[in-house]
This record gives C-alpha cells, structure tokens and sequence, in this order.
C-alpha cells in the first residue's frame, strides 16, 4: 500500500499536525528499524521542541538484530528514549508503559508539585507513510481501550484513546513527510515502500537492492535463487530465469523479477536486514 504525496497535503498535515501538537505532552515517533535514519523527519524537531520524546524501532521483526541493537545505542547516545517494537505482533509493547513514565518524569514531577495528582500524560504518535503507525496504534490500544470523546479544543473530531490511568493518546496519527532531498535516502525509501513506486524505475530499484546485497549479505541472492554473479543487470536476469518471469513473446520480464525480489525483500523472505547502519 503507498501513499500519493503532494505538497498541497504536506503543507495541510503540518499544520493539522501543529495544531494537535499543542495538546499533548509527548510525541511518540515511529521509525522503520530497517532506515532509522532515513525514516526520520527532522522537521519533527522544530515541531516538537519542548515535548517529551520516544522513538520506537518498528519492524525491528523485519531488521537486523545487530543492527536494531547499533541503532538503540545510538539513539540513547542522543538522549533519546526507545523501544524495539513489532506493531503487528506486539512484541516490545509492554515496556512503552514504563518508558513513557520516565521520559514524562518531568511533567509528572511538576504536575505533583502544583497538587495535580494523576493527570494522564497526553500522547499522539507520528512517522512517515507506511511506517506501521495505525497497526502500531491498533496493537497498543487494543480492543479493551475506551474513546473518550471529543474535547474543546480538539478540531477535526481526534478523539483521545484512554489506553490506562496515566496514558492518554490521540487516535489519529501525525504524518510526517519522507525527506526526498537525498537519492540514497529516496532509494532506502522506495525500497521499504514508503514512497510511490512510481518515483523510482522498478528494475533500477532491483538492481539497486542487489548491489546491496551483494555488499553486505553477500550468500543471500546465491541461497534465495541461485544467483551467483556480481553483475546486478545480470543478477536480475537470472532471477527473471529462476522464477520463470517471462513477457508474452518468452523474453525475460525484469520488471516482473524486480517486484518479485523487492518484495521478498520488503517481506523478510530474504531474511532480517538492515539498509542503514549508525555512522561509525
Ligand atoms: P501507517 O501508514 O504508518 O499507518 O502504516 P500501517 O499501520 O498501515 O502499516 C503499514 C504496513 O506495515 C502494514 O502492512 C502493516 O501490517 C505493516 N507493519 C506495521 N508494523 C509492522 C511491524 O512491526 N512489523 C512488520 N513486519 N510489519 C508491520
């Protein structure tokens, strides 16, 4: 599933997101653990200054285990909260709870000060498109949450999930936009499905994810479909070959064996991996 972008709602999601903002206490931000970096929107800084923060590593499932722990040192190097998470299974939710107390120890600590016992902290979760935000909301919430309803203040109808006594959350998530300035980052983008396919020539995509591979999970394209070349023009056609992708007049399909290995990719067949890695 990709989502259409265009700067007429980017600019309407900014402001929407400004707006809800100013209602909460603590931003949860999702980044993919395979691209944590190029996942990331640094807008999210400016928009969120003054908040609490946490950042969950979602689909650490999908990600390398090694890598999922590189960046999780990097990120509490940088002050940050965060969680390895798997939204669709909801491993590593349990510990959000706690995390949440401590990165909100502050406000908890004024709130206390001032004789306001027991004031929810207010959440609101953000992420670029496709990045597992509404399943991760999905499997926090659960189905045993109550709406709380509309409040003043509260445009568009968001409505607050009371998830227990001290954790309050937005039901609709902010959506942050993928940064395209940079190629390799548009690539990593494009190769998790975080970006319109259409952006990217699907075989040049392929090739690029074979390059990769080749790089860092060199036995992968030789144990998957036999592969056994550094050429990634060729690799492709060999995959096309393996997987008998074949046009109407019997030529090899790349396109098709480029969709064919990218969402083996996409889906973990190829197995845990990592795009990017913390700078050394
Ligand atoms: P949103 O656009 O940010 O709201 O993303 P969605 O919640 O719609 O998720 C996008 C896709 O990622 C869906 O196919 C989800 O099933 C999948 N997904 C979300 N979280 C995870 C996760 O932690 N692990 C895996 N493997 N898939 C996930």
């Amino acid at each position: 599933m990709n989502i259409q972008w265009y700067p007429g709602h980017m600019t309407k999601a900014k402001r929407a997101m400004k707006e809800d903002i100013k209602l909460i206490d603590l931003i949860i931000e999702l980044v993919d653990a395979r691209v944590p970096l190029s996942s990331r929107n640094p807008d999210i800084d400016e928009l969120g200054a003054g908040k609490a923060r946490i950042v969950l590593l979602n689909k650490s499932d999908l990600a390398d285990e090694r890598c999922n722990s590189a960046w999780e040192t990097y990120f509490v190097a940088q002050g940050c909260h965060v969680v390895k998470v798997n939204s669709k299974s909801g491993a590593g939710l349990k510990q959000i709870n706690g995390v949440v107390q401590e990165a909100c120890k502050e406000k908890i600590e004024r709130d206390r000060r001032r004789g306001i016992l027991n004031r929810p902290v207010r959440a609101m979760v953000v992420g670029i498109p496709n990045v597992g935000k509404s399943t991760f909301i999905n499997s926090f919430a659960g189905k045993a949450c109550t709406k709380t309803g509309n409040r003043p203040g509260v445009t568009k109808g968001n409505q607050w999930i009371r998830l227990n006594k001290s954790l309050e959350l937005l039901d609709t998530p902010g959506i942050l936009w993928p940064k395209f300035e940079d190629q390799q980052v548009g690539i990593r983008l494009a190769l998790i499905g975080s970006v319109n396919d259409e952006i990217l020539n699907k075989d040049e995509l392929a090739m690029e994810l074979i390059r990769f591979l080749n790089e860092k999970y060199p036995r992968v394209l030789s144990e998957k479909y036999g592969i056994e070349t550094e050429d990634a023009l060729e690799a492709l056609m060999q995959v096309a070959k393996a997987k008998a992708c074949l046009a109407k007049g019997g030529e090899l399909d790349l396109v098709k064996a480029s969709n064919l290995l990218i969402d083996d990719f996409r889906s973990g067949k190829l197995g845990r991996m990592t795009l990017e890695l913390p700078a050394q």
